[in-house]
């Protein structure tokens, strides 16, 4: 049975201060799930743990767990599940933005490994596409050589970028073996890989690039969920074609797909 395009588990709400959109809010994203037959949704707010684990970033220190808090509690309704999450970050010294405790809060933790466009935070800046090429995959092994509770928790937008062409000439570069030995620790750990592509991702000069990651994963047994990463009513439109686009490339079906808990 193909893969079902029931969830969406990368949300922003009006709290990340990238959105910073006063429609985003939680019963505009409830609506626009409800439209769309969803049965699953999650918020997933930009959060640093500052409580716990002290951040100087300018970006994260104001971005806590308490912040993100204020969308609690979440609306529901006969058809849509509405789950509270977080999309952390994993600094340049391999330090989680979520301690212990909080993890037990939050119903989905996903982890971006590639938010290079913080020089400075995540990694030193102005990387070269080769240097970005191992970092991506010592920070993976780093990710998943932590005791974390990898069956709620997913690898936000692999393949996406915010440094553009220079991270997607360093997918290129890593080599098939890679790919198949960090998606068989994933696999093997449990944690969900995240499909976030944009269409155009999908179909321009870069796509090969941007899609062999998750064939691998698929080859290798990783399940997989669907993220948007709307911040914005704006990019409601065209979310459905991005879905429908990654699981018909990568034939997926619902034996492929990640349950939270599972
Ligand atoms: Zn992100
Ligand atoms: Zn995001």
């Amino acid at each position: 049975m193909r893969f079902k395009i029931d969830h969406d588990l990368h949300i922003h709400s009006k709290l990340s201060f990238c959105s910073n959109n006063p429609e985003q809010t939680a019963e505009n994203i409830l609506k626009y799930a409800e439209e769309r037959n969803f049965s699953t949704i999650c918020f997933t707010d930009h959060m640093w743990d500052t409580a716990r684990i002290p951040t100087k970033d300018d970006f994260y220190e104001n971005q806590c767990f308490e912040y993100i808090c204020q969308s609690l509690p979440l609306p529901q309704s006969d058809k849509v599940k509405f789950l509270f999450g977080c999309e952390t970050d994993f600094n340049k010294d391999f330090v989680l933005g979520i301690a212990k405790e909080t993890m037990e809060k939050v119903d989905f933790i996903i982890v971006p490994l590639n938010h290079f466009h913080m020089g400075g935070f995540t990694c030193r800046g102005g990387e070269s596409s080769e240097e970005l090429a191992e970092l991506v995959i010592k920070r993976f092994d780093a990710l998943l050589d932590m005791d974390l509770p990898f069956e709620k928790m997913g690898i936000a937008h692999f393949s996406d970028a915010c440094v553009e062409s220079r991270y997607y000439r360093a997918l290129a570069l890593i080599p098939d073996s890679e790919y198949r030995r960090i998606f068989s620790r994933a696999a093997e750990k449990g944690i969900g890989i995240e499909l976030n592509m944009e269409v155009e991702h999908m179909t321009g000069e870069y796509k090969d690039a941007i899609l062999a990651p998750y064939f691998f994963a698929k080859e290798v047994g990783c399940k997989f969920y669907l993220g948007s990463d709307i911040h914005s009513p704006r990019r409601i439109g065209q979310v459905m074609d991005r879905f429908n686009m990654a699981v018909d490339l990568l034939g997926l079906t619902e034996d492929d797909k990640f349950i939270i808990g599972k």
